[in-house]
């Protein structure tokens, strides 16, 4: 039989032998063979040899001349040498033999006379080597799994993965590793018993586990699944799952064994990952982030959508692309100066549009760090405030200043001269307040249209413009009130300079061209001075008011310093004004009576009523001082009403008397132009009443009431004059009505102003007066004088032709029970 000859060679063989002879014979055979084989004499001459090498096989002839076999075999077990041991003997020795395989030999060979064991001997020993490499590998395979089961069991303890075992038939967990309570919370009881898996899957996770478990039945593959699981604080655990079904074979059915792992941190990363993503990609605010070298890495849609560039576009580029070097180098070493220090900047910056378009944005900038500190990016997150900044620019213009004009309003001009106060203060400056209010405005206005109104205010903002310099205010208070803040003021000289200029550039005619006329106008100039007039912001405009005010009682078209004496009067006004309410009902109002006679026989045909307040406390008001404030505050209207009822009481009066063709001139002021129609229906109705016939009455208008729209005009008089009341133009001269315009007009008298009948007997020309009367009479009018103090002046005003007559030198204006006597009198005057 021929041995395995793969496991021979290089096998090692010891042969234990006395006969020298023999041994040499042996040794030929096996190395013929393959073995390599050592020889040794005796037992301890073996033993040596084995200490210093290994052997696989020890062929041991049972008797030599220091030891027997069994001792040698001992000795071999001693040196704990693991050589199998193949014993030779002679066949009466078969005892010994058996002894010997007793002891741990592993095989026998015996000597017979003939050497035919010399043949026997390679397959014995093959025999024993075969066996003696098996049980070699099965020891190593052996400690190999022992090794591995240790590794595993360890991994299990030690990882925070959980191994469980499930069996589908009873719906539990048969396993689950110690990891599961840690991890969930639940004993491991718990784990194991009844239903615990469905009660404690995620609800809305149940589904997809149940269908994926069902789908597992007979898979050959190992499954994986993620879900979520209840833990019993009530929190939530994300887990993976790896499955593989376990067939138990022959009708067992199967289970299921796996592991859980905790994979929460990283699905949460991802949930915020996700979420960081989502934002950055439909926030509207742009997001741009930079390296550490402030180079673009990544830009958000809202970036492209506010910028214009896509992120190719500026991928890698310095973000000054977007710069509209609108903002200074200042601005940004500001920038950069807080974000070293803070890390963080925030501010609006004007940036280029791809497109060029400028536009505004809020920027927030950030720094972010990496481990140790360094700068790694910059973000800088932004809002387009374009239409915001756009927005608040318009409110703040539109809140600051006048639309019509483009000049500050009221609201500026409160805080400029609160600071130009402030200012002079500090500085020990003077600085003046000029009120400018235009003259009768508002009747141009009322009568030529709201239109030419404003056509004329811008005219005016832009005349006045050129009078003030840079570091002065000019602005519109509402209608038709500017003022001016002069700061830094020199002498009162330089101011009147400027008063007068002012006065000289509105004087020249407007062009209201939609109505195709020019108008003129004047104005009203009050002045107040910081500090001599007032030492805070509202009482330098209350007293600036003041003084505007004189000059409109005066005749207006001029101007006035500030007085202390104003100061009274504007007091007073006030006072006026709240005690109207109540005057008309305790009749404190009268209206007294001027004769208006015929030059040519003297006789009285009318009179002008004229209005008094007799006030308990302040005695007789005259008109002058009460009609302008009656008139701004809108009382005129009552106590025109209140006029034309006495007048009608007094005219049935007279009638009882014979006085039946008395007429009684009554007198409008040009702010009831506002609501004309209004009164004079209220008028007819007094009229009709009463049963007093319209042309008793006579209206007398004044040249502001005149300008405006003509047409409208003409027509509302033209019906006045149609209901039989006549209309006289009063205080002419005074105006600026052009002489076209009034002729136009449909008027009855024309009352020459008592300025210049009192011109009459002093040196100069009265040419006017005969200018004025001629053109009357062209215009089938009548001319009445007013003011008619002296004889001279009487007899010069005949003279000319002038066809009535008022004035002291006949009579003043007299109470109704007076004029009653004078007419009883038989009074004529001649
Ligand atoms: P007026 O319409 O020009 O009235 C004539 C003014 O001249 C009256 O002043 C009258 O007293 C004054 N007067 C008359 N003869 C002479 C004279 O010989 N010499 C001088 N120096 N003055 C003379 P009065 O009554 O003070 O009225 C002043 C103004 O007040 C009136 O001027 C008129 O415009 C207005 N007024 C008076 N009553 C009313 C009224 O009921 N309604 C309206 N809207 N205005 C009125
Ligand atoms: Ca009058
Ligand atoms: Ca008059």
């Amino acid at each position: 039989m021929k041995s395995d000859m793969s496991i021979i060679p290089y096998t090692k063989i010891l042969y234990i032998e006395d006969d020298l002879g023999l041994a040499e014979l042996v040794r030929i055979k096996l190395k013929r063979e393959g073995y390599q084989v050592a020889h040794a004499e005796t037992g301890n001459a073996a033993m040596t040899l084995m200490r210093e090498q290994d052997f696989e096989v020890v062929l041991i002839d049972f008797y030599l001349p220091d030891m027997n076999g069994l001792e040698v075999l001992k000795g071999i077990q001693i040196l704990k040498c693991k050589a199998a041991c193949v014993m030779i003997s002679g066949v009466d020795d078969m005892q010994l033999v058996v002894n010997a395989i007793k002891q741990g030999a592993e095989d026998f060979v015996l000597k017979d006379a003939g050497g035919a064991y010399l043949e026997l001997l390679p397959t014995t020993l093959g025999k024993v080597l075969l066996k003696q490499r098996l049980i070699a590998e099965k020891e190593a395979a052996e400690l190999e799994k022992n090794k591995s089961e240790v590794f595993y069991r360890s991994l299990i303890e030690h990882t925070h993965v959980v191994a469980w075992e499930y069996l589908p038939a009873a719906e539990r967990f048969s396993y689950v590793s110690a990891q599961a309570e840690k991890l969930t919370g639940h004993s491991l009881e718990e784990w194991t018993s009844d239903g615990f898996w469905q009660a404690s899957l995620y609800p809305e996770d149940y589904a997809k586990v149940t269908a994926f478990c069902s789908s597992l039945a007979h898979s050959q593959q190992e499954q994986g699944l993620e879900f979520r699981l209840l833990k019993k604080d009530g929190g939530e655990l994300w887990l993976r799952q790896i499955v593989s079904v376990v067939e138990m074979g022959s009708g067992h059915g199967y289970v299921l064994r796996g592991f859980l792992i905790d994979i929460t941190e990283s699905k949460q990363a991802l949930e915020k990952q996700r979420l960081a993503e989502l934002v950055f990609d439909t926030i509207h605010e742009g997001i741009m982030i930079t390296d550490a070298h402030n180079c673009i890495e990544a830009v958000n849609p809202a970036f492209t959508k506010i910028t214009g560039y896509a992120l190719d576009e500026v991928k890698g580029k310095n973000p000054s692309i977007l710069s509209s070097g609108l903002q200074n180098s200042a601005f940004y070493a500001s920038l950069w100066q807080s974000l070293n220090h803070y890390g963080h900047w925030e501010g609006e910056i004007w940036n280029r549009h791809k497109s060029g378009a400028m536009y505004a944005e809020s920027t927030s900038i950030s720094y972010v760090y990496d481990e140790v500190g360094k700068i790694k990016r910059h973000i800088a997150i932004f809002g387009d405030v374009t239409e915001k900044k756009q927005a608040a620019e318009k409110i703040h213009y539109q809140a600051n200043y006048d639309q019509l004009t483009g000049l500050p309003n009221r609201q500026l001009f409160q805080d400029r001269l609160h600071s130009a106060v402030a200012s002079a203060k500090r500085n020990n400056t003077k600085l003046a307040l000029l009120f400018i209010d235009l003259d009768h405005f508002k009747e141009v206005n009322d009568s030529a249209g709201h239109e030419a109104g404003d056509r004329l205010l811008v005219q005016v903002a832009q005349r006045l413009n050129t009078c003030v310099r840079d570091s002065d205010t000019l602005a519109r208070l509402g209608g038709d009130e500017f003022t001016v803040i002069l700061n830094n003021l020199g002498t009162n000289h330089d101011l009147e300079q400027i008063a007068r200029t002012i006065l000289k550039l509105l004087e020249q005619p407007f062009s209201l061209a939609a109505t195709g006329v020019d108008a003129a106008i004047s104005a009203s100039i009050g002045i107040a001075m910081y500090p001599a007039d007032g030492q805070d912001d509202t009482s330098l405009i209350r007293h600036a008011d003041a003084a505007m005010y004189r000059v409109k009682e005066t005749g207006r078209n001029g101007f006035e310093f500030f007085t202390a004496e104003m100061n009274r009067e504007a007091g007073k006004r006030q006072q006026y004004k709240s005690a109207f309410k109540d005057s008309l009902e305790k009749k404190e109002f009268k209206v007294f009576f001027q004769p208006v006679w015929r030059l040519s026989d003297g006789q009285v045909i009318g009179v002008e009523a004229l209005s008094r307040w007799q006030h308990p406390e302040w005695g007789m008001v005259m008109p002058n001082e009460f009609i302008p404030v009656a008139e701004e505050s809108g009382f005129i209207h009552e106590l025109s009403l209140f006029v034309v009822k006495e007048v009608v009481k007094q005219i049935k009066l007279w009638d009882e008397r014979g006085f039946n063709q008395l007429s009684v001139a009554i007198n409008l002021s040009p702010t009831q132009f506002r609501r004309l129609d209004d009164w004079l229906a209220h008028m007819h109705n007094i009229l009709s009443g009463y049963v007093v016939a319209p042309h008793r009455i006579k209206l007398e208008i004044t040249e502001t009431a005149l300008m405006g729209d003509t047409i409208k005009l003409m027509n509302t008089l033209g019906h006045v004059q149609a209901s039989g009341i006549e209309i006289s133009l009063d205080d002419f001269g005074t105006g600026f009505s052009s002489l076209s315009r009034i002729s136009s007009m449909p008027l009855n008298y024309i009352k020459i102003d008592k300025s210049f009948v009192s011109q009459i007997g002093r040196k100069g020309q009265f040419n006017v007066i005969e200018a004025i009367t001629s053109m009357a009479h062209s215009m089938n009018c009548q001319v009445i004088a007013e003011g008619i103090e002296t004889i001279a002046q009487l007899e010069y005003l005949k003279q000319l032709g002038c066809d009535l007559g008022q004035g002291y030198l006949c009579s003043r204006p007299v109470p109704a029970p007076d004029l009653l006597m004078l007419l009883q009198k038989g009074f004529m005057f001649n």
